[in-house]
């Protein structure tokens, strides 16, 4: 473990002991990226010095008093180390510039309100005095939504905001502080028999309000929806006042207000309550099943044949690319069994097979029926059952597999992500266009899967990897990631999907939504924050 002042203990994403790359991995990336030895022995960038900010907090002693008066002296931080954490989330440009011991857009100090009475007193302070707040969760955005350009708080609503309120079994939904962090919200619930369907890859270390204002999706979206799609009520407080809206399960007044909540990136207010549906907690019912075809082309039209067909929903369901297949091959040591090569004489070849995984949740003869279904869909579309054990390998490593990024940093390997939606009648495009893109980079890697899927189409993922530019390392990335958001949009892909915008992928916004629309959210964020305090400085394409 790093010493915890230092840039590195802040970097590392997930568990903070030092893992490293597993061996059939270490294999797989010493032949792409033709690494020597020595790499494998050296951290490029580690990150280890103690964390020193040169921008001095700019809030004025007054005012740090005056919001110690307000939530207690233990609860406003204005030391380097604090200022530090709550200055990023986990984009990898933002972990470059930790590595690099940079730390440009500090907040002045971090205050953690204790209740919900204190947040409304800490906004009404700060939109009198103009302090920016940028309201945190588990500072795991990937779309630099936490920063502090303006300088101003960061409030830290995971410390004392972290509790359920109400589980009403009646109404099947619980009310939740939005602080809580994923395990815990689901430990309590699934003690009382249900469960939150929430799991993005980051649950263990990410919270009800950033989910919300993120507008993310879980790795069993398909079934349980994202989360907007689970909310049902929100307590926010704003610099206009609170906005409070009812648990109705749905009405005609007017717009639903809660859900301006979702996807606002902090940008209008603090999200302190939310109310969610929740599920049955069964594991015991889950079908799963794990699937071979032949081809991406063809897995992707079973896929939409699948969810099309009305027969019932998988809650995870998901493909992966040839690439993505084959490294999942390689790293879990199946690449040249002879199960492997048995699939190879039956034509599911390396370099164009692709896995498709399905699980289906519920009451066990539901469960037992859509499964079949799928089972039959994917004999039509010239797909093959290939057993369970590959869905519960991955479910194993669901989310220790994002540990990997750090030690692929270390050996100047260069690894992010993106995310879109997009129609099925764009899908293949957009995929296509992304692979001729990365290609056109020596030595870059692309992989892609299909993890959330509508009926009218389904996200894409795309992991790259590729040998950073030593010394240029920051801006070969920002060209880099810029040219491949480009090919996305240029293709018929969103934005984003579940990451959200932040400032990372703000500069699309206008062009995507169009100069009307973007004026209207400006209107709305005009009357909800006149004074711009809150996460201001380029959030969601606003100033
Ligand atoms: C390894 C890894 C894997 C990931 N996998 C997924 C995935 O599978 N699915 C997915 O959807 N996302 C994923 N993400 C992205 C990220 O985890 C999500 O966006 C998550 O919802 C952010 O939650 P958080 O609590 O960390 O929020 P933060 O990062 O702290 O904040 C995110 C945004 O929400 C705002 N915010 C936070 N709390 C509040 C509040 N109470 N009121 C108002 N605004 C608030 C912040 O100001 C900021 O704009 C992943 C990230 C990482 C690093």
């Amino acid at each position: 473990m790093e010493s915890e002042n230092s840039y590195r203990h802040l970097l590392k994403w997930g568990d903070k002991r030092e893992e490293g790359i597993s061996h059939h991995m270490a294999e797989v990336i010493r032949a792409k990226f033709s690494l020597t030895e020595a790499v494998f022995r050296s951290k490029h960038l580690p990150g280890t010095e103690p964390v020193k900010l040169e921008k001095p907090p700019m809030i004025k002693p007054a005012q740090l008093e005056f919001l110690r008066g307000i939530c207690g002296s233990g609860n406003v931080l204005t030391d380097d180390l604090s200022r530090a954490r709550f200055s990023c989330g986990k984009f990898y440009g933002e972990l470059l510039g930790l590595r690099l011991g940079l730390v440009p857009d500090p907040p002045d100090a971090v205050v953690a309100p204790r209740t919900h009475e204190e947040v409304e007193k800490v906004i009404a302070y700060c939109s009198d005095e103009m302090i920016a707040v940028v309201p945190a969760g588990g500072l795991s955005s990937v779309t630099g939504a936490i920063r502090a350009p303006h300088g101003g708080i960061a409030l830290d609503l995971t410390k004392h905001l972290n509790r359920i309120m109400t589980v009403n079994k009646v109404n099947k939904t619980v009310t939740v502080q939005s602080g809580m962090y994923g395990p815990a919200l689901e430990k309590e619930l699934n003690s009382q028999g249900y469960s939150c369907g929430h799991f993005p890859q980051s649950f263990e270390y990410s919270t009800v309000g950033g989910w919300i204002s993120a507008r993310g999706a879980g790795q069993a979206s398909t079934g349980y929806g994202k989360i907007e799609d689970m909310l049902v009520a929100i307590r926010a407080v704003t610099p206009a006042g609170v906005i409070e809206t009812k648990d109705y399960p749905r009405t005609a007044q007017g717009w639903d207000l809660f859900r301006l909540f979702a996807g606002a990136e902090g940008t209008l207010g603090v999200i302190t309550e939310a109310t969610l549906h929740i599920f049955n907690h069964a594991p015991q019912n889950t079908a799963s099943a794990a699937f071979i075809f032949r081809s991406f082309e063809a897995a992707v039209e079973t896929m939409r044949r699948i969810i099309q067909s009305e027969c019932g929903k998988p809650h995870l369901f998901r493909i992966s690319d040839p690439d993505e297949t084959d490294i999942a091959f390689k790293t879990s040591g199946f690449d040249g069994t002879l199960a492997d090569k048995a699939l190879a004489i039956l034509g599911f070849k390396a370099g164009s097979r692709c896995l498709m995984f399905a699980t289906v949740e519920g009451e066990r003869d539901y469960a037992r029926f859509v499964l079949n279904k799928i089972k039959r869909k994917v004999r039509a579309g010239k797909g093959m059952y290939i057993g369970t054990s590959p869905v519960r390998k991955w479910l194993d490593q669901r989310y220790s597999s994002a540990y990997m990024r750090d030690p692929l940093m270390d050996l100047g390997i260069m690894t992010d992500t993106l995310e879109t939606a997009v129609t099925w009648d764009k899908l293949l495009k957009v995929w296509k266009a992304a692979h001729e893109y990365v290609a056109r980079r020596p030595k870059a890697f692309l992989m892609i899967h299909i993890s959330h899927v509508y009926e009218n189409g389904a996200n894409l993922y795309f992991t790259f990897l590729s040998p950073m530019q030593k010394g240029n390392e920051a801006q070969d990335f920002a060209v880099f990631h810029r040219g491949l958001v480009d090919t996305i949009l240029e293709n018929g892909g969103s934005i984003s999907h579940h990451h959200g915008v932040g400032r990372v992928l703000a500069p699309w916004m206008e062009g995507h939504l169009g100069k009307n629309s973007m004026e209207l959210l400006g209107a709305v964020k005009k009357h909800l924050d006149p004074n711009n305090i809150m996460n201001p400085g380029g959030t969601l394409g606003m100033l």
